[in-house]
């Protein structure tokens, strides 16, 4: 795709560069994750004015030449400033941009979930569930759940996860067996895992109790752990009484 890229995006990160320059990652909407260089960015901050900040939303020119990407213009959409007066919503954030840079993905549904996260993050709000669907939702897009059904016998109604060589998958009931090393959920964080896998519809609707995530974002973060070789933060948690 070499010559001129124009496409929505959202900025990951921001770094000096050279004397006078910048690097910017962007996730952009059709083109998945880059990295450009801003010229003059550090030295004159007119040329892109205040808009080369982490996090904000924009519409991108950019020269794509075969010694790499070059930033021309930025136009910002939205900037999101709720988000950086948060210890929880930095944390989620910091997370989430450690992930899609060390896996990058040309996916436009894990853009339109960041997108979307943001939004949520940004309103007053702060729902742990957008965080934890998020990273499930990225990690079926990789491939690492195998299909709400029964491993064994296909039936629907699943009973529990179990790992069997190495590899997460959902069991039945009537397909107990010990073959397999179970891996240790209570009946609602399941059924929060296999609403996100799912995409239920009654996803947004349902208020979840925060005490299930505990549990799953420590199963989440070894998951991430091992197949990524890359380490979240844990959340800082919030509400000691929910
Ligand atoms: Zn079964």
């Amino acid at each position: 795709m070499l010559g001129n890229i124009k496409d929505e995006g959202i900025i990951l990160n921001v770094k000096d560069f050279r004397e006078n320059d910048k690097k910017v990652d962007i996730f952009l909407s059709n083109n998945g994750i880059i990295t450009a260089v801003a010229y003059g960015a550090k030295k004159s901050k007119k040329r892109f004015g205040g808009n080369l900040d982490p996090y904000n939303l924009g519409e991108f020119e950019i020269l794509s030449t075969k010694k790499g990407f070059y930033l021309k213009e930025v136009s910002v959409k939205r900037i999101f400033t709720n988000i950086k007066s948060n210890i929880v919503t930095l944390t989620m954030l910091f997370n989430i941009t450690k992930l899609i840079v060390k896996v990058p993905s040309n996916n436009k549904m894990i853009y339109k979930a960041l997108l979307k996260i943001l939004m949520k993050m940004e309103s007053s709000n702060l729902d742990l569930k957008y965080y934890f669907f998020f990273l499930i939702y990225f990690l079926k897009k990789e491939g690492l759940f195998s299909l709400c059904n029964c491993y064994f016998c296909n039936s629907h109604i699943i009973d529990k996860l179990v790992i069997k060589n190495g590899q997460l998958v959902f069991m039945c009931k009537n397909c107990d067996n010990n073959i397999a090393d179970l891996v240790d959920l209570q009946e609602d964080e399941l059924s929060f895992l296999i609403s996100c896998l799912n995409l239920d519809k009654n996803f947004e609707r349902i208020k979840y109790n925060e005490k299930i995530f505990y549990k799953l974002e420590m199963f989440l973060i070894e998951y991430i752990r091992e197949h990524f070789h890359l380490t979240l933060e844990k959340l800082p948690k919030i509400k000691a009484n929910t």
